[in-house]
């Protein structure tokens, strides 16, 4: 039996894959790789000093998350940037920005003034080894899904995009995370398939294996900003909005707790495990966002 996990399937093709499922290497994954987090955000951190009047912590990594504050001083007027990407600011100048699994080794992080005056900071990413499967020889059972069925795919996509652009002013990102169902984990972040030479959509979510009923719960506070019970790819769905464009994605739900628009603490039941969706099993899949930046929601944990 495979561990339950997501079908990571590009939304172009479908494959066959339980043909696959006799496969033991498909499963090895590289739990140790995950022990060495905490040293590898220190190390990044020291490398990665913030400009005057700013500090911040976090993991200088693909898919890891920083959290900042910049001097009440500073305040009036300042705006701050990743690149070209805008950062939101609160009220005594938090702010939070991520980096994504395939991230550049260098970023730039730039403050600008009130009177124009912009600073500069380079940043230098930690490159991340994942877990690359590559199967070949597999016969060509591909299917295109009708015109049907990618339509609705397309429409499902488009308001789940919808969700991840809300930025609002919420910090309830600074509030930690606890984990969001108890049971093994079955999928990591990052890995990916790659079936007769062509490379599958990367896998973003932890996945934590779990029978169908067992509570999944809010991993951090939010807003509730979307949720479906019966998503094509990802089943049951709830997005959580955190604030400053982290949000919090909880799919193949057998049963959903929670509707749009209601506010939910940390640890509250929002909804149970199921394998709704394209799962191979019931398991929950838990994914961290900056706006489309996807981050790896297992570096927010603490270890268990
Ligand atoms: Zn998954």
């Amino acid at each position: 039996m495979p561990p339950p996990r997501c079908r990571a399937f590009a939304a172009s093709v479908l494959i066959e894959l339980t043909m696959l499922s006799r496969r033991p290497l498909l499963f090895a994954l590289p739990f140790t790789a995950l022990l060495l987090a905490p040293g590898l955000a220190r190390a990044s951190e020291a490398a990665n000093a913030p400009p005057p009047g700013i500090t911040w912590r976090g993991d200088f990594s693909q898919g890891g998350m920083v959290l900042g504050r910049a001097a009440p001083n500073l305040l009036p007027g300042l705006q701050l940037r990743l690149g070209e990407r805008p950062i939101s600011l609160g009220p005594q100048g938090e702010f939070v920005f991520g980096f994504g699994r395939d991230e550049a080794a260098s970023q730039v992080f730039v403050l600008r003034r009130q009177d124009g005056s912009e600073s500069s900071v380079p940043l230098s990413i930690t490159k991340r080894q994942y877990d690359i499967q590559r199967i070949d020889g597999l016969p060509p059972a591909q299917v295109t899904p009708p015109a049907a069925l990618l339509e609705r795919i397309k429409r499902e996509n488009a308001r789940i995009a919808e969700a991840r652009k809300i930025n609002s002013a919420s910090l309830d990102y600074l509030g930690g995370w606890v984990w969001p169902a108890d049971g093994p984990v079955s999928g990591v972040y990052g890995s990916q398939r790659i079936l007769n030479g062509e490379p599958r959509q990367p896998h973003f979510g932890l996945d934590i294996a779990a029978p169908t009923g067992t509570p999944v719960r809010a991993s951090t506070a939010g807003i509730v900003t979307f949720a479906d019970k019966d998503v094509y790819y990802t089943g049951g769905t709830v997005i959580i909005d955190h604030g400053h464009g982290i949000n919090g994605a909880y799919s193949h739900l057998a049963r959903l707790d929670v509707k749009v628009g209601q506010r939910v603490r940390q640890g509250e039941q929002i909804g149970i495990v199921g394998a709704t969706g394209r799962a191979t099993g019931p398991h929950l899949d838990w994914r961290v966002n900056w706006f489309d930046v996807r981050l790896d929601p297992q570096r927010l944990l603490p270890p268990r």
